[in-house]
């Protein structure tokens, strides 16, 4: 492709809304242009890249027999109610009606549409297993689309979904999807992790993300110093070290009081208990938030060491919600407990008291008095108050023992680091081929649910992450699999004859190599081409001049740390080959 025949556009600055490095340099390289918050054209470049990304995730897929179709973007919303996320999904789904008054959505995720499909055909176990795949637009009404691709509202997605005759069949097809992301990631060459997660309102149990390390990514990993121990923040494990196995004194509870303490530290300040040996309670409401009739308050209240923070995922699925409760207001706080947060604690409530597994062990500990600027000192769990369960409910920390390797001789700790997942793989079970009639009939003639398993790639979410991750000041470098051209030839005297005759013979016998060129033929100075080299970031440039040309020689340039050769003309091909075999 020649430059001046195309529709790129490069910009001096990043708009105003890029904040992180990919994003910029997405706008800046002309390869995303928005057309509403979270909704993006993209440009040829950009588009080259997600369908190289998307040949690889093709081959690997095909080569595990998968296989592909296309879904509708648009779905009835009788699918959507049989499973219930009609209403579960909440605002999420994007909602409409079509001139006869029918609601639609437009697809968020595919399970109800393919488990429809696949009901209508697999009539025996003789049909099963099938395991297919889409790639093709998502659409989610998220609340806060930004960092470009990252978190958009239209998004493309590779979707894969398979279909078994029951667990142990289910589970393998996990492991084959398992092993088939790790090697579409291993071939763009980025640097990942794959971590235990959350399951989310897609329902199931065993699931693992793939995630791209990278400092501005949105989610918080929990990685293991010594092991290969890794999870997501919102389901890792919380170990307590050196959990203290104390003895309660006897000594009965008695309130003292704590004008003005309304925090945990203003509290350790006064009464000199660490943070860690303080008791916060703390308040949310389990109502689903979804049916408009279910207004009674329905709260409960968790109670922590000072000094931990409630994971809202962990008490999720402890209370088995759907979506994480809501804290109570102040309001309702002194509606269920008489006082206002800051003195409120577990004991005489009504209501349910979960408490956090790092607390069990507290002896004669100090909780809010549930009247105002009052507190509790010899409080003990069992004589004082009694927790509907005890639970891991916290957000692990680093430094907190590896659940993995935590209890060996080398005991190995919690990192903490950043991660852009950019791939998901869920065991669903049968949850929606109960909800939706998907059944089989075994060996034995009985109807039996489908097991399924599916799977995610968030392909323009990985084109962005392979920037975030491969970049420098200049601009993006492209890792080889998948950059939108594999050369980048630059003409820097386009008005000399012998330069046009010479880099358009290069630019020929290149593609006739099989490869793909970008030829800067504008008449621009060669400062300006330059620059713009380096922001598209192609893995190769072949600057082409008349003053090189002189001495039958042209300039080939590795972007990644810009190392310039000097190669005969003639040989311009052949080392531009074996320049791009050695990245
Ligand atoms: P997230 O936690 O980031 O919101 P998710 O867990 O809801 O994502 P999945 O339902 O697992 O997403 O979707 C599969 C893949 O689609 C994700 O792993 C991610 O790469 C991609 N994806 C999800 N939401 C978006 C989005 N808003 N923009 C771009 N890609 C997305
Ligand atoms: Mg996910």
């Amino acid at each position: 492709m020649r430059w001046s025949k195309s529709h790129i556009y490069t910009l001096k600055d990043a708009p105003n809304d890029a904040e992180i490095p990919s994003h910029k340099l997405m706008a800046r390289a002309g390869l995303i242009r928005k057309v509403a918050p979270g909704i993006y054209t993209y440009g040829n470049l950009a588009l080259r890249a997600l369908r190289k990304l998307e040949t690889i995730i093709r081959q690997e897929l095909d080569s595990r027999g998968c296989q592909e179709v296309l879904m509708p973007m648009v779905h009835p919303a009788e699918l959507w109610q049989e499973t219930n996320r009609w209403k579960e999904m909440g605002d999420g789904l994007l909602k409409f009606k079509n001139r006869n008054g029918q609601d639609f959505c437009l697809g968020a995720t595919h399970e109800e549409v393919i488990t429809d499909y696949v009901r209508k055909d697999v009539k025996s176990y003789r049909d099963l297993p099938v395991n297919l795949y889409q790639i093709q637009t998502k659409y989610r009404d998220e609340i806060r689309p930004r960092f470009g691709l990252m978190r958009g509202r239209e998004f493309i997605m590779k979707d894969a979904y398979s279909f078994d005759v029951d667990e142990a069949a289910a589970l393998k097809n996990y492991d084959l999807m398992y092993d088939g992301y790790k090697a579409i990631f291993d071939r763009l060459g980025l640097q990942y992790r794959i971590v235990q997660a959350d399951a989310g309102n897609i329902g199931g149990s065993k699931t693992h993300e793939f995630q791209v390390l990278a400092e501005a990514g949105e989610d918080h990993l929990m990685v293991c110093d010594s092991c290969s121990f890794a999870a997501n923040i919102e389901v890792a494990p919380a170990l307590s070290a050196n959990q203290s196995q104390a003895t309660a004194s006897g000594a009965l509870k008695e309130s003292f009081a704590t004008p003005g303490l309304k925090t945990i530290a203003a509290l350790s300040k006064v009464t000199g208990v660490p943070e860690s040996k303080l008791v916060k309670t703390m308040f949310f409401s389990t109502n689903s938030g979804l049916d408009p009739k279910d207004t009674a308050l329905k709260p409960v209240a968790v109670c922590l060491a000072g000094n931990d923070e409630v994971n809202p995922i962990k008490l999720k699925n402890v209370l088995g919600l759907a979506n994480p409760p809501l804290l109570l207001t102040d309001e309702e706080v002194r509606q269920v407990t008489g006082a206002s947060p800051g003195s409120c604690g577990p004991v005489g409530l009504k209501i349910p008291i979960y408490i956090d597994s790092a607390m069990a062990g507290f002896v004669d500990f100090i909780v809010g008095a549930n009247t105002d600027d009052q507190h509790l000192k010899n409080v003990n769990i069992g004589r004082d108050f009694t927790p509907a369960k005890t639970a891991d409910i916290r957000l692990a920390k680093a430094g907190d023992l590896c659940p993995e390797c935590g209890s060996s001789s080398k005991p190995g700790h919690y990192r903490s680091v950043r991660g852009i997942e950019v791939g998901h793989v869920f065991y669903l079970g049968t949850k929606y081929s109960k909800a939706m009639g998907a059944t089989y009939l075994n060996t034995e003639g009985v109807p039996t649910p489908i097991e399924m398993g599916c799977y995610g790639i968030g392909v323009s979410r990985t084109i962005q992450s392979a920037i975030e991750q491969s970049h420098d000041n200049d601009g993006i470098i492209w890792p080889r699999a998948i950059a939108p051209f594999d050369v980048h030839i630059v003409v820097l005297d386009p008005d000399q004859e012998e330069v046009r005759q010479s880099a358009e013979i290069i630019y020929r016998d290149l593609q006739a190599h099989g490869l793909d060129v970008f030829m800067d033929d504008r008449a621009e100075r060669p400062g300006v081409k330059f620059k713009d080299a380096d922001l598209l970031g192609m893995p190769v440039r072949l600057n082409i001049g008349g003053r090189g040309l002189k001495e039958g020689v042209v300039e080939l340039i590795k972007r990644k740390d810009k190392s310039m050769t000097k190669v005969k003309a003639e040989d311009a091909t052949e080392q531009t080959l074996a320049l791009l075999k050695s990245l």
